[in-house]
């Protein structure tokens, strides 16, 4: 088959699929190989388009009042919820997650939309009356704009879902930028939105690459930027949006701890962290890469490791019965692949060993098996970066100082768990640790959505997180009015007013 003959995942600007397009990606089945479709990358013009039409989006969308603006959420909220099997099937085509796992995801953006249908509560503003004599007080939040959002691969649909709930209930205008190793997600999306009734141009998706962004990053008519993705480039997209005069919140990647103390239930523990660690193949922001085992927890715990290890059933995401699907693409399975070689070479233990792992009839996928480190230490490459995929390594810690130090010094400031029986150990962990979300005997300490997520660290470059209060206040801008009726004039004062 050759590229062009294939189905373009098209932009969808001012209501209409677009399939105008300077350049052309591929998208990919992890589970096969094989290019299933291609996507057309937006260059300036088509971003100027998509500005334009959300430019008068915002004119129609930020004039709706609370009630009608709710009213469209609860309705794409009924759609979503009708549709989510469908939208799961999408993901795993293009991602490789399991089908279940793509509902998990489904379900935990709809949170974010459920709690955005609360819109009218959540932009009540404060008023104080008689602030001085005759004078009277009152607050008001109100919509930026035009606000994008940058969104990553491994959740094609739960991190937009992040973003544009609650960007629209603030009466923005929402421009996605989704990944384009699984754009289709976010078209799906797009023509519920519209179906529930949201005014034409209020929602646009773009596709493309470091072009398409860098046109958003400094166009005029952006007044936000949301980004989920990589350290690297969200440190790019800070440095470049907020100098283009752009309210900014990037969140990055990630290490996340477990520690896990001698007095933990080691098969509760295990079981918790082979879950976080190799669920979606380790492609989760959340994900436990790193396990910290104080004391003689070591053995025990690297021991119950292995025995589920040998037991995850590796398959393609759309089988019934398959645990972890493969890598997103064939160039992450080859960094993931390069990272456990350097492991090896820096005399990391090798416990388990997914590399050579295939799956029978789906031999060209991007499959890298469970993998497990022990003895890592500190300097190790395979502890400092970054991995994103199913590698799990274990490191070994005299006490709990040790440990704490470790998720402290690290760079990164996700999330980190700790599992224990001791209540005590568990609050000074809770209260010590340089991150934005912490587990106790949780792996994967993903709020829910009227709660905020993001890290510290170089997980996040910007103030606000996403979701929760701190999305409210990142999609609005304060405004305070003080207002007076008087009945006669008093004369001028030329000082500073006080009110009395
Ligand atoms: P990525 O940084 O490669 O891409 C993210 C987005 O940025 C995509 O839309 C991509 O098109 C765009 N992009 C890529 N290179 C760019 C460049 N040079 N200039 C401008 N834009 C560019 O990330 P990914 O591989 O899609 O996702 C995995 C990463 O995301 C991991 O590092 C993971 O930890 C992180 N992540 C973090 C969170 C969090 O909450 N902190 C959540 C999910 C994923």
């Amino acid at each position: 088959m050759t590229t062009t003959a294939l189905e373009t995942v098209a932009h969808w600007i001012g209501g209409e699929r677009l399939h105008d397009a300077s350049r052309y990606g591929e998208v990919t089945d992890p589970a096969t190989g094989a290019v299933t479709r291609r996507v057309a990358f937006a260059g300036a013009a088509d971003v100027d388009r998509a500005v334009a039409a959300a430019t008068a989006g915002f004119e129609a969308w930020s004039a709706q009042s609370l009630t009608k603006r709710a009213n469209v959420l609860f309705k794409f909220r009924e759609l979503l919820a009708a549709n989510a099997g469908e939208l799961a099937r999408v993901i795993t085509a293009e991602h490789g997650k399991t089908v279940d796992d793509a509902r998990g995801e489904v379900q935990r953006g709809l949170e974010v939309v459920e709690f955005a249908c609360g819109a009218a509560h959540l932009l009540k503003g404060d008023k104080s009356e008689s602030v001085a004599t005759g004078v009277d007080s009152h607050s008001l939040r109100q919509p930026l704009g035009v606000a994008v959002g940058i969104t990553p691969f491994n959740f094609p649909a739960m991190v937009p879902m992040w973003m544009f709930p609650l960007a629209l209930a603030c009466g923005n205008a929402f421009i996605l930028k989704p990944s384009e190793k699984d754009p289709s997600a976010s078209l799906l999306i797009a023509e519920w939105l519209a179906e529930a009734g949201l005014p034409t141009g209020a929602f646009n998706v773009v596709h493309g690459d470091k072009e398409a962004v860098d046109a958003l990053l400094t166009h005029p008519g952006v007044a936000s930027v949301s980004f989920v993705g990589s350290t690297p480039i969200a440190r790019y997209i800070y440095e470049t949006a907020t100098s283009h005069g752009k309210r900014v919140q990037a969140l990055g990647g990630a290490k996340n701890h477990a520690v896990v103390m001698p007095d933990a239930d080691v098969e509760i523990a295990a079981d918790a962290i082979a879950s976080a660690a190799y669920g979606s193949a380790g492609q989760r922001c959340m994900a436990i890469s790193a396990a910290v085992a104080v004391g003689p927890a070591g053995d025990a715990l690297a021991e119950a490791l292995e025995a589920r290890v040998d037991a995850v059933r590796i398959g393609p995401g759309a089988e019934e019965g398959s645990q972890m699907g493969p890598l997103v693409t064939g160039a992450s399975r080859e960094r993931v692949l390069g990272a456990i070689e350097a492991g090896v070479g820096e005399g990391a233990e090798l416990r388990r060993d997914g590399r050579g792992v295939s799956v029978a009839g789906h031999e060209d996928g991007f499959w890298v098996g469970p993998t497990l480190f022990d003895r890592v230490t500190p300097e190790m490459t395979i502890y400092r970066d970054e991995i994103f995929g199913p590698v799990l390594i274990v490191l070994r810690a005299d006490t709990f100082e040790e440990a704490l130090e470790l998720v402290n010094q690290n760079p990164y400031g996700n999330g980190a768990a700790i599992f224990t029986a001791d209540g005590r150990t568990a609050r000074e962990f809770e209260e010590r640790a340089q991150v934005g979300m912490v587990g106790v005997n949780v792996p994967i300490p993903v709020p829910m959505a009227y709660y905020s997520f993001g890290g510290w660290k170089q997980s996040l470059f910007g103030d606000l997180h996403v979701h929760g209060r701190e999305g409210v206040l990142f999609y609005t801008r304060g405004k305070v009015v003080t207002e007076r009726w008087p009945e006669q004039a008093r004369g001028a004062d030329y000082g500073f007013p006080a009110h009395k």
